[in-house]
């Protein structure tokens, strides 16, 4: 029986993992191995020659690999380990994967899936159950498999996130189980979802996106992405928040998060619709992670239009001048660092960005660097309330 409740970023037996053998999971420069018994003996003692190629990472032991591809990876694409000795022969992270992602912050664990290497479908049942990674995680016992996180975050920061994942899943299953998802309103979906999202700011206010901040990058906002593209974003939310809430990313992280959320949830749904359009087929579950990593920067600088900010110490970074946009770049960059405190990001933005379209958006990557540098004034500092305050309190996921 597990120690601690654990929050499942996606919905119990909702992602559906079909190996097609593709070795895409078996492509990095190392495996990670058991690391509870002082050394990796089962692996060694069925492949000795192995052992030469043993590395030690922290606490944990890892074997280097090859680039192209893991020395227990035969021809076709199988895992040999797994053909000649058992699944239970293989790494602890291997047979985990995708669902391989352990994470502990403090009394509580969460497990996390990779969306970008495996291409997983959500179904509306019969995917992976939680019970069934609890099963393969407490057969593994493999400390090294769990990272710490920090817990600096509100001791409910978890909690919440599960009830909100809850919601979105109810919005995405609505969606999948319905004979004629177009008979379904999306609007009301989309409804649903941002009640679920809703903070409000230190002054009692929802988070607003502003008009002209939309404009900036969609003067024409399409319609919403198709219900098939929907039901992969509205799935994918509770790990990218996850990801975004605990991860390295100075801008996004933490509470902050929670309380942008609201903000660029729209901007990428944008993203979606347009990206669906241009691929001409709807948004699997891989493609709209992959496309929320790549744009987040861009709804950034739109979520934060109307505020004023702090510069946190230092040079602005150097953008260089190689070429008209750059210097374009740099302009506003230090145009920002001048007005920080006075005025909010959008006034600067809409006086210095170019005209054309393209231009615009590259500009605006030749500014990322300084996102890290910026954070909200006091004034403007967020308090969030917690969403669904009073709502009776579950455990998080299940306990066998
Ligand atoms: S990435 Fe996924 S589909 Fe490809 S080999 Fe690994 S587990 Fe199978
Ligand atoms: S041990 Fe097997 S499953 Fe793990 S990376 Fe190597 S081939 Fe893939």
């Amino acid at each position: 029986m597990p120690a601690h409740p654990t929050y499942f970023t996606w919905p119990d037996g909702g992602l559906r993992y079909d190996c097609r053998e593709c070795g895409a999971c078996c492509r990095g420069l190392g495996i990670g191995l058991e690391s509870h018994h002082h050394t990796p003996t089962q692996i060694l003692d069925a492949y000795p020659d192995a052992a030469l190629f043993l590395r030690l990472r922290g606490n944990t032991w890892t074997m280097a690999n090859p680039r192209a591809g893991c020395w227990f990876l035969d021809p076709e694409l199988r895992c040999r380990i797994e053909s000649e000795h058992g699944r239970d022969h293989k790494p602890g992270a291997c047979k985990l994967f995708p669902f391989n992602r352990v994470f502990r912050c403090g009394e509580q664990r969460v497990v996390d899936y990779n969306p970008v290497i495996c291409p997983l479908e959500v179904v509306n049942a019969h995917g992976v159950s939680h019970s069934s990674v609890l099963a393969d995680l407490d057969a593994i016992s493999d400390p090294s498999l769990t990272q710490s996180l920090p817990t600096t975050l509100p001791t409910d920061f978890l909690q919440r996130e599960h009830h909100l994942s809850l919601r979105l899943f109810a919005q995405a299953q609505r969606l999948l189980t319905s004979p004629d998802p177009s008979s379904i309103p999306l609007d009301d979906v989309l409804a649903q979802a941002h009640r679920a999202f809703a903070v409000t700011t230190s002054d009692g206010r929802p988070p607003r996106l502003a008009a002209e901040a939309i404009a900036c990058l969609f003067p024409t906002p399409p319609p919403p992405p198709s219900p098939r593209t929907l039901v992969s974003a509205l799935t994918a939310c509770p790990s990218l928040r996850f990801n975004e809430a605990f991860g390295q990313d100075p801008v996004l992280h933490g509470a902050h998060m929670a309380l942008r959320w609201p903000q660029l949830w729209p901007l990428w749904l944008n993203a979606l619709a347009l990206g669906e359009k241009m691929a001409a087929r709807h948004l699997t579950l891989q493609d709209v992670t992959t496309l929320w990593t790549e744009t987040k920067a861009l709804w950034w600088w739109l979520a934060a239009w109307e505020e004023p900010f702090l510069w946190q110490g230092g040079e602005s970074p150097d953008v260089g001048a190689f070429t008209p946009l750059h210097q374009q770049a740099q302009a506003i960059a230090q145009a920002i660092k001048a007005a920080a405190g006075n005025r909010p990001l959008g006034a600067i933005l809409s006086a210095h960005l170019p005209a054309h379209f393209a231009q615009r958006v590259a500009v605006l990557r030749l500014l990322e660097p300084l996102l890290p540098r910026l954070r909200p004034a006091p004034a403007s500092a967020p308090w969030l309330k917690a969403p669904g305050r009073g709502a009776k309190k579950r455990p998080l996921g299940r306990r066998s």
